[in-house]
């Protein structure tokens, strides 16, 4: 027996595969070589990074959140920002500028606008992920729009639908040999 719950489509894991022989799931194993098997949630997770500190969905949460904010001091980031807005002719309170919603055409104050990629990032829950989520994250300036909280709303909205969609035309579950392993597929965290 060796289900993994948090294994992703392109890291192979397996409590086999790092453990040995089993004597009887779920009984905790030495770690091994960095590896170590914590519960999470009532659930089995492997902890493979970090010297055996750190599970791979954790991991990959870290390098997302990171990655995110890094993009925040991306310059076409700001180009586009500063592209969407008009210098109020009487500042409200410390209020000067508004910003130009490309969904409504409305202008908006500043805390009601949201930089959005034209195309989604996308998830990064492994390697194989990381080459086209740092190049649509750090897109360029015409990849960008400035949109206000409720066309941001609705705009995700259909990503989600488009992705739930996407996900049922797949089989729910896919377990598939590869490289010897066994893998279970663990369904992406959404876009942040
Ligand atoms: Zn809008």
């Amino acid at each position: 027996m060796h289900t993994l719950l948090v294994a992703t489509p392109c890291v192979s894991l397996s409590r086999t595969a790092s453990s040995g022989p089993s004597s009887g799931f779920p009984h905790p194993l030495p770690p091994a070589a960095g590896h170590t098997l914590g519960i999470d949630m009532g659930r089995t997770v492997e902890k493979t990074r970090a010297g055996g500190q750190w599970s791979e969905a954790k991991f990959w949460s870290f390098v997302r959140s990171n990655l995110r904010k890094a993009s925040l001091k991306w310059p076409p980031r700001q180009q586009a920002m500063a592209a969407a807005r008009r210098a109020l002719t009487k500042p409200v309170g410390r209020r000067k500028g508004e910003y130009l919603c490309a969904g409504c055409h409305e202008w908006c104050e500043g805390k009601h606008v949201q930089v959005d990629h034209k195309i989604p990032c996308g998830s990064l829950n492994c390697a194989e992920d990381l080459p086209g989520f740092v190049t649509r994250l750090f897109c360029e300036v015409e990849d960008f729009q400035l949109i206000c909280d409720a066309c941001h709303y609705v705009k995700t909205g259909k990503e989600r639908r488009k992705r739930a969609t996407s996900k049922k035309k797949k089989p729910a579950k896919k377990t598939r040999r590869r490289k010897g392993l066994t893998e279970s597929r663990r369904i992406p965290n959404l876009p942040h």
